[in-house]
C-alpha cells in the first residue's frame, strides 16, 4: 500500500496516541533513536505499533558513551532483528569538541551495519564529507543521509554511491534546503520530519511529510501520485524489503 513515509522521526519522544493520530493519516514511521534508554522505547514501539526502528547512539550524546555501549547497542540490533541503526553519525557543527569520541563509536556502527547488511540512519552536520568517505571506505551499501544540507558537489558523489538523502520541511525556511530539493534526483529522496525537534521556530512534525512530498511535485513540475510512488520506491529498495 502506497503511503507517506517519515524516515527519521524520534518517535520515543511522543506518546503512543500521539504516533498513532500521525499513522493513522497514513504516515508510516521510521523512528530513530538516541542513546540505549531510546533505543529500548523504540524497540517498545515496534511491538505496539509496527514502526520501522533504528537504535543508536546520537553524535549529540557521544560524550556520554563509549564504544561498548555502541557493542551494546548492535547486540540488541542484531538480536531484536532491527534492521538499522540511527540516529548515528558525525557532527562538526554544533559539538565539534567530542568529535574523536563520536568517531569511535560511527567506525562500531560502520563495521555493524557492513557485517550484518544493516541501514545507517545519518546525523552528518558540518561532516558530511568525513561521513561519507568512511561509507566508501567501509564498503557500506545501505546508508541514508538525514535533513542533507552538505555541498552540492558531495551529493553528486552521494548519489553516484546509491545512498540516499532526507528531504525534511525545514524547506519551509531553509534556503539551503530548498536549493538540495532542486539540485537532487528524486531517484535518491526520501521524506522525514526529525520531530519533534524545533527548527528556527519551526515545529517539525511528522505529517508535515504530506506537503513535502506536493513540495517536491512542484519543484520537480511532475505529479504527486508519482513522487510518493517513488518515495515508496526508495524506501524498499534502501530497506530491501516492503513498506
Ligand atoms: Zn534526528
Amino acid at each position: 500500500m502506497i503511503k507517506y513515509i517519515d524516515m527519521h522521526c524520534h518517535c520515543h519522544e511522543y506518546s503512543v496516541e500521539e504516533l498513532s493520530r500521525f499513522i493513522g493519516k497514513n504516515i508510516s514511521l521510521v523512528c530513530v533513536s538516541d542513546d540505549p534508554v531510546s533505543s529500548w522505547k523504540t524497540l517498545e514501539l515496534k511491538k505496539k505499533l509496527g514502526i520501522t526502528p533504528c537504535i543508536g547512539i546520537h553524535p549529540w550524546e557521544a560524550h556520554k558513551y563509549s564504544e561498548k555501549h555502541a557493542k551494546e547497542i548492535v547486540e540488541l540490533a542484531v538480536k531484536n532483528n532491527v534492521k538499522c541503526l540511527g540516529e548515528v553519525g558525525l557532527d562538526k557543527r554544533f559539538v565539534s569538541k567530542t568529535y574523536d569520541r563520536q568517531l569511535r563509536i560511527y567506525e562500531i556502527f560502520l563495521k555493524a551495519a557492513k557485517e550484518y547488511d544493516l541501514v545507517l540512519n545519518l546525523h552528518t552536520a558540518g561532516a558530511w564529507r568525513e561521513v561519507y568517505e568512511l561509507l566508501v571506505k567501509n564498503d557500506i551499501n545501505r546508508a541514508y543521509f538525514h535533513w542533507y544540507t552538505g555541498p552540492l558537489n558531495l551529493l553528486d558523489e552521494i548519489i553516484s554511491s546509491g545512498y540516499y538523502i532526507g528531504i525534511n520541511p525545514a524547506w519551509k525556511i531553509q534556503d539551503k534546503h530548498r536549493k538540495v530539493i532542486m539540485y537532487a534526483s528524486l531517484e535518491n529522496m526520501l521524506t522525514e520530519s526529525d520531530a519533534p525537534y524545533k527548527y528556527k521556530g519551526l515545529e517539525l512534525r511528522p505529517d508535515y511529510v504530506i506537503e513535502t512530498v506536493e513540495y517536491i511535485a512542484k519543484v520537480k513540475n511532475i505529479q504527486v501520485e508519482h513522487v510518493l510512488l517513488k518515495i515508496n520506491d526508495n524506501y524498499e529498495k534502501l530497506f530491501k524489503s516492503p513498506l
